[in-house]
């Protein structure tokens, strides 16, 4: 049977990365902790971006501590996005993360990948009906608050804006918002300019990871009653 011998679907990488001046002042560890955190979980995901900061790394710190990040090509990701046009994922960590189709989605929790496996995270904590959310402990000082957030199927969180930039990564399910889809290991990020409502898919839960500075708008009145119990 010719179906029978085709290998097994590998896992889709990541569509959405961030861009270069994000990841080459990752790779020059100039970002805060929050963001930091978000770039190195989508990393764990994402086999091109992993390869553009091996590229990066063997530059060596001390050249990308001693250039703008503006010196690096602004077609670097574009360029590595086609050397790598079919390629595999390398990495078999993530393989089998999500649980078979009859077992309810993120119960237990997900495995998580190995960036949030170092972090130390406060407890799940109610949030809103079908939000629920954790702290992931960062530098205060830095001023940014992370967390993990699990929104049930279906479900919306708060419309809201931003008053600072807001980082975004999907641990486990997909949302949805004015600029598209974003499954696991997607990446977002947005400015104080946006208003938006991310939405999980309704075929499972979302598990993301969020890094915010200053405090979200929201417009919603729940929203803004829950506001105060998670501190964004
Ligand atoms: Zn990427």
């Amino acid at each position: 049977m010719i179906a029978a011998m085709r290998p097994p679907p590998s896992p889709p990488h990541p569509t959405h990365h961030p861009d270069v001046d994000l990841l080459s002042r990752h790779a020059a560890g100039t970002l805060a902790d929050g963001p930091a955190l978000v770039v190195a979980t989508h990393l764990d995901f994402c086999p091109i971006c992993r390869h553009q900061m091996r590229a990066w790394e063997a530059l060596g710190g001390a050249l990308l501590n001693s250039q703008r990040p503006v010196a690096l090509a602004d077609d670097a990701l574009e360029r590595t996005l086609a050397r790598l046009d079919g390629a595999q994922l390398d990495d078999a960590r993530l393989e089998g993360k999500r649980p078979p189709a009859d077992v309810p989605a993120l119960d237990p929790d997900p495995v998580l990948p190995p960036a949030l496996r170092r972090q130390r995270l406060g407890p799940w904590r109610f949030v809103a009906p079908g939000i629920r959310g954790r702290a992931v402990r960062v530098d205060p000082t830095q001023g940014y608050k992370v967390m993990l957030f699990r929104v049930a199927a279906g479900m919306a969180i708060p419309m809201h804006g931003h008053r600072g930039q807001e980082y975004t990564c999907v641990v486990d399910g997909a949302f949805s918002d004015v600029f598209g889809r974003f499954g696991s290991g997607d990446m977002a990020a947005v400015d104080a300019s946006v208003d938006h409502q991310p939405l999980a898919e309704p075929d499972g839960d979302c598990l993301c990871l969020i890094a915010v500075r200053g405090r979200l708008r929201i417009h919603s009145l729940l929203g803004r009653l829950v506001q105060p119990l998670v501190g964004l």
